[in-house]
């Protein structure tokens, strides 16, 4: 039980890696809140904790909006009394290449991605600075590296990874026992990289995956319980002494 009395917030925690990271954070014994812009996929999370004996909360949350991140902090609070983790996992990519993206797609991407974390992180600080805890920002190896079709994506990780050191700074700055480390995933099997969903033809989408699984030194994509390990250990008092921190998770893809 590696986060036995903590309240955990998780942002699009109704699928792919959110949901790997709601469901193993509460074996750990966290009290999760799922949150999700899609609210029955964060209320069937919810239930398959509760069914498992654990303790959830499912919210729904669109996390572009700062409105609603007072409201979910405030839900939480009123039913938890704390709240200890917050995870910006919640984010969208839209494949276009510099030429040809649009200004409304650029900035789509950037609202989800970027401007989310802003408001997640800042919130985060608001409910827990007097407590302490710790913020996880999801952001990806598209966050160190380049990638030609995309962009806006590459950007607004780029932007939580650099915004997640400064944030680690200013509570430390501060005196906030409350710690700021990223995540950065690999190619990740989730409805975010499976070829049949991705917003190009199926058969280009299969091409591209393909080449990218022969670029990863261990040979295969990962999956959302790699990441939910990598959250519980940042989440969890093991990584007390980690704040500012990158933690990559993709198979070695980036050790090249
Ligand atoms: P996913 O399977 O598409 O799940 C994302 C979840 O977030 C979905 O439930 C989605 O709801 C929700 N969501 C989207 N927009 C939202 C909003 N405005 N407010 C609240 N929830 C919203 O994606 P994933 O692969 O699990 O990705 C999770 C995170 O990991 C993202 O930040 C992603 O960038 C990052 N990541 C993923 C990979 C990968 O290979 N999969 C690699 C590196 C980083 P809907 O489905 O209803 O839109």
């Amino acid at each position: 039980m590696r986060l036995e009395n903590k309240v955990v917030l998780v942002t699009g925690g109704g699928a792919g890696i959110g949901k790997a990271i709601c469901l193993r954070l509460a074996q750990e014994g966290a009290a999760i809140v799922v949150t999700d812009i899609d609210e029955s996929s964060a209320q069937a999370v919810a239930a398959e904790i509760q069914s498992h004996g654990g303790k959830a909360l499912p919210l729904h949350q669109d996390v572009t909006v700062e409105s609603a991140w007072r409201e979910t902090i405030d839900r939480i609070l009123q039913q938890f009394e704390s709240l200890n983790v917050v995870v910006n996992n919640a984010g969208i990519a839209i494949p276009e290449n510099i030429e040809d993206m649009t200004l409304d797609q650029w900035r789509t991407t950037q609202r989800v991605n970027l401007d989310a974390v802003f408001l997640g992180t800042q919130a985060a600080i608001r409910a827990m600075k007097d407590t302490g805890g710790s913020i996880i920002n999801m952001s990806s190896i598209e966050g160190i590296v380049g990638n030609p079709i995309l962009p806006s994506y590459n950007a607004s990780k780029g932007g939580v990874r650099i915004l997640t050191k400064s944030t680690a700074l200013h509570c430390a700055d501060s005196g906030y026992k409350i710690r700021v480390n990223s995540i950065h995933p690999g190619f990740i099997k989730t409805a975010m990289t499976d070829p049949e969903l991705a917003a190009m033809p199926t058969e280009m989408a299969e091409a591209f995956f393909q080449e990218v699984v022969s670029n990863i030194p261990l040979g295969e994509m990962g999956l959302p319980s790699d990441i939910a390990n990598g959250v519980l250990f940042l989440a969890s008092d093991e990584s007390r002494y980690i704040t500012g921190a990158e933690l990559v998770i993709d198979g070695g893809y980036t050790a090249r």
